[in-house]
């Protein structure tokens, strides 16, 4: 199973000039120019905000509809709490009781220390950094954080029957001390990556004990297989193995009836009987837990092409298991753009020609590349693992023969794109950064146009092309904790490589070559410099998009020093990176994308974990050194994410006349609402 989405580009992205946006013509132009896109700042993080065009324009009946997808999204945000710590929930419910409750002096430097916690806390879905997966421990003290809990009456605290003397030991090491549960998700060689991981995927079981019990199901000749562990929790009772089921009457049961609830209130109101089967689908399994259910609604849900609405909802994404078995509770309710999809949809209609034409050795080529639908979305509401920070680009299903047999659906977020570009254009990363005015220059004709493409190019071709060997099986399972990097890196690649390639201006997608050159040298100052305004000093590189990018610019970088191809400049005291061939460039990431193709195809464990290492991970830690010191200076915050919109119902009596769409502007604010309305799981799950 792979994690098959494509996140903002790093600090440049969410800092690149992108001059034109596809989604302009959508809002009138009173509500565009007075809108705010930007909401708060702190820490390393930035909240954005984005708008819904096109919702006004939806029926009654499309508009009750999306009010219950909605609803049904943000009932799972407790899951996400849990998944990602144990103890996110405790902590959580700690901070809110303060917030809603202190009445003590809220201007010291403390409180306002205090109030940067909790605000990280909602950003991150608990302690431990959205990103980079390291816990964040409060800038105010033991001392003070006892203090606040003391003046509160022990009702309003998830104590647990505890003291509040017991409960505040208990929570010293667990917030305070950052070598405790250190990591959410340790991706690490040469350790136990199950036990290594703070997640609450697992408990008293060691990665062996796990890779075995799957081993013993997992048949390498089974056409359908199904993805074992997606929806479950591991433990160890009695010495036996485990799986804690996440479903009504299961763990996390609670939240997922209330996700039922409005599922089945939203199947009548679907927009059609493939919908309304697809929905139903989702039901069952929720209800059942039953894996082979969740590929019926799977394969429901990619036939279901014709609604104007759709909803990602479930355990989707295994990224944040180290192990990649179990999946994240996430969330993305949308409308589909339907003038933006145009473009999306012409490429989508060459799929055929993309794999024919690639560079890839002929028998890891799809002999007939299936139903890959291709769309621009509107969000309309995230929650979960796909909220606040978001990605760009979604394609699912992730079964990897359900995407064969079946297909997949492919997804740009347009609305949230848009409001990247937005803050994007103002940033000052291009200058500081970029080597020549003409990088810059061409940036901001074409990096809109550019970034546009690789995401799609990424999604819509790269993901869905190559071939895996007959008796391999699925190949993640053999690639293991490289699986990931390796897939985002050959989605990367095909974009690349086919971003220079003429046919795309045939095709009447791009203008010229020129958004081809602009793409490689954002793509390579990127993976070989400005990603690392993310990592601390001392850090490596941990995530996988990180990893992919790194990999694939240095190896490029690697193979073409004899020919000069990438060069590396210093001009005073600063280092930059400049392609001096962009032909040559063409032609070295097609012979990557060809060997990584190789090593998913044939399960090449060892290649592939020689690519990642030798490229992907190892940091240049002078160079970080110097990037921080230039990215600090700018000011500017290196992750983004978004505070979600809200919709209103308009009843008459029982029945829903309508649903109106309210943007919040305070962080704070908002996280409380929707932890006093979307609150139905125990701290202790
Ligand atoms: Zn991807």
């Amino acid at each position: 199973m792979n994690f098959k989405k494509v996140m903002m580009y790093g600090a440049i992205s969410a800092a690149a000039c992108f001059a034109a946006c596809n989604s302009d013509k959508k809002g009138t132009a009173e509500s565009e120019s007075a809108f705010e896109v930007t909401c708060d700042e702190f820490a390393d993080l930035q909240v954005l905000r984005y708008q819904i065009p096109g919702f006004e324009e939806l029926s009654a009946q499309q508009k009750e509809l999306a009010y219950y997808l909605y609803e049904a999204a943000n009932c799972g945000r407790d899951i996400y709490y849990d998944q990602k710590y144990k103890h996110n929930l405790r902590i959580r419910k700690t901070l809110e009781a303060i917030l809603n409750n202190y009445a003590g002096n809220k201007e010291s430097a403390d409180w306002k220390k205090f109030e940067t916690y909790a605000k990280r806390v909602f950003f991150s879905t608990g302690i431990h950094h959205h990103y980079s997966n390291i816990k964040f421990v409060p800038e105010f003290n033991f001392a003070y954080f006892s203090e606040l809990v003391n003046t509160l009456d022990a009702s309003l605290l998830p104590l647990d029957n505890m003291s509040k003397e017991d409960f505040l030991k208990m929570m010293q090491p667990i917030m305070f001390d950052p070598n405790v549960d250190a990591k959410t998700v340790n991706l690490a060689s040469g350790i136990d990556n199950v036990k290594g991981s703070a997640n609450n995927f697992y408990e008293g079981v060691t990665q062996a004990e796990v890779e075995a019990y799957y081993a013993a199901r997992i048949n390498p000749n089974d056409t359908t297989p199904i993805s074992w562990g997606l929806n479950s929790k591991m433990v160890k009772e009695n010495g036996t193995l485990i799986e804690k089921v996440w479903k009504s009457g299961g763990m996390y049961g609670a939240a997922i009836d209330r996700i039922v609830y409005w599922l089945e209130k939203a199947v009548t109101v679907a927009e059609n009987d493939k919908q309304k089967k697809a929905l139903s689908l989702l039901v069952e399994y929720y209800k059942t837990g039953d894996l082979k259910k969740f590929d019926e609604y799977s394969i429901a849900w990619v036939e279901d092409t014709e609604s104007r609405l759709d909803v990602v909802n479930g355990f989707i994404e295994v990224y944040e298991d180290a192990i990649g078995k179990r999946a994240s509770f996430e969330s993305v309710v949308s409308l589909k753009d339907m003038e933006a999809t145009k473009r999306i949809a012409a490429i989508a209609k060459e799929a055929q020609w993309f794999e024919d034409n690639s560079p890839l050795t002929p028998e890891h080529k799809k002999k007939n590349v299936k139903g890959i639908t291709a769309k621009v979305i509107t969000v309309i509401q995230e929650a979960g693992a796909s909220n606040p920070s978001t990605p760009i680009g979604i394609n699912l299903p992730n079964a990897n023969w359900i995407r064969q047999q079946h297909g997949s659906k492919s997804v740009s977020l347009g609305n949230i794109v848009h409001s990247y570009n937005i803050v994007g254009a103002k940033s000052p990363m291009m200058k500081e950064f970029a080597l020549t005015e003409e990088e810059i220059k061409r940036n901001s004709e074409h990096g809109a146009i550019a970034s546009d493409l690789h995401t799609d190019m990424h999604e819509v071709i790269g993901h869905a092309s190559g071939q895996i060997n007959p008796g391999i099986g699925d190949p993640d399972q053999t690639l293991k904790n490289y699986a990931s990097t390796l897939e985002e890196a050959r989605a990367d690649l095909v974009a690349l490589y086919y971003v220079m390639d003429p046919k795309l201006v045939e095709m009447g997608v791009m203008p010229s070559l020129e958004v081809g050159k602009c793409e490689y040298d954002n793509y390579i100052r990127n993976g070989l410099i400005t990603q690392l305004t993310r990592l601390q000093i001392g850090e490596n590189l941990e995530e996988a998009h990180m990893r992919n990018r790194q990999l694939n610019a240095s190896w490029a970088y690697e193979k073409g020093k004899a020919e000069n191809v990438i060069e590396y400049v210093k001009k005073d005291g600063k280092t930059y990176v400049k392609v001096n061939d962009y032909d040559k460039l063409r032609v070295i990431f097609g012979q990557l994308l060809k060997e990584i193709q190789r090593i998913k195809s044939e399960g090449d464990f060892a290649a592939g974990q020689a690519l990642v290492e030798n490229y992907g991970v190892k940091v240049d830690q002078a160079l970080l050194k110097e990037v921080k010191n230039r990215f600090e200076k700018l000011n500017v915050a290196a992750y983004k994410g978004f505070i979600q919109p809200k919709l209103v119902p308009v009843m008459d009596g029982e029945k829903i006349t309508d649903v109106k769409v309210e943007y919040p502007s305070n962080w704070l604010e908002d996280q409380l609402w929707r932890s006093k309305n979307y609150s139905f799981l125990p701290v202790n799950n």
